[in-house]
């Protein structure tokens, strides 16, 4: 078949002759560079597109990758953390032998020191035996621990406040004699004076012995006087609170002065004679609230 095209070029017009084959060639190879445009196309849009998926993916995989670095941090830092928090625990049972111990020796009522309860997230072993701990649980223990150590420290100062008054009172209260060695020389009570010979009330104990002996405290508290005084010689007197304070009169020499903290049983002075008195002796008075009172009743204590 042939196919008669006319055209009009240059002014002339031209038949040219195709033959059926070129004419179909020419088709196929239109139709060929048709779809080629279209894949070209095609395929350009699809790589858009995979590109997109590519860059979401990388972001994916680096967020997956620093939530696993955070996660691992978090961990590691939970675990020191459970760490620290067993070795807390450990402190807190101690704390506890500690409580009962000093509730024992203390000889008070056990029911309202009850340091018994053991905490209640187990031992610490078992907590450092655990992998990992999870952060619920973690703020569950904290929670718990928490509570309990302000259990503890409630019981804790009540006991200490118990303890020290009990201390303060059992060592500042005026007990035992005022020498290490020598002897009564004089009661408390009616006498009569030794120097005039008329009745008198001695307002205290006198304990005899040698010049120089060691002088007593007979009780914790606070020198208020060290010094001569009226009938007394040189004088000490010690305030032990509660409304108690000692005297200690004709001493020779004295080791402590005004303001001085003493201790049961610690050196005030030296034994001496000082003032209106007819040999070496402790002229001793306990006071309470202001009064003499007979000073029998203390050193027997
Ligand atoms: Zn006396």
């Amino acid at each position: 078949m042939n196919i008669i095209l006319s055209t009009y070029m240059c002014g002339k017009a031209r038949s040219v002759e195709v033959s059926a084959i070129r004419l179909g060639l020419a088709v196929v190879v239109g139709l060929l560079m048709l779809s080629a445009v279209a894949v070209y196309t095609g395929t350009r849009l699809v790589d858009n597109e995979l590109g997109h998926l590519g860059d979401w993916r990388s972001l994916l995989t680096h967020q997956q990758a620093e939530i696993a670095a955070i996660r691992h941090d978090a961990e590691t830092e939970l675990d020191a953390l459970t760490l620290r928090i067993g070795k807390m625990q450990a402190q807190m049972l101690r704390l506890n032998a500690l409580g009962e111990r000093l509730v024992r020796q203390a000889d008070l009522d056990r029911s309202e020191f009850n340091f018994d309860t053991v905490p209640a997230v187990g031992g610490p072993g078992e907590m450092l035996n655990a992998q990992s701990v999870r952060m619920p649980d973690f703020l569950d223990m904290l929670d718990q621990l928490d509570s309990e150590l302000e259990g503890r420290q409630d019981m804790l100062s009540v006991l200490e406040v118990l303890l020290m008054n009990r201390n303060v009172h059992e060592r500042a209260m005026p007990s035992g004699k005022p020498i290490a060695e020598g002897w009564l020389s004089s009661r408390y009570g009616k006498r009569s004076d030794p120097f005039t010979g008329k009745q008198v009330f001695h307002k205290g104990l006198d304990f005899a012995g040698r010049k120089g002996a060691d002088v007593l405290a007979v009780g914790d508290g606070v020198v208020s006087w060290s010094g001569k005084r009226s009938g007394y010689g040189n004088l000490i007197e010690i305030n032990h609170g509660n409304g108690y304070v000692t005297r200690y009169g004709h001493n020779q020499h004295h080791l402590v002065e005004v303001g001085d903290t003493v201790k049961k049983g610690q050196q005030v002075a030296m034994m001496g004679s000082t003032g209106r008195s007819t040999g070496p002796h402790v002229h001793f008075e306990v006071l309470h609230n202001g009064k003499r009172v007979n000073p029998a009743k203390y050193i027997g204590k």
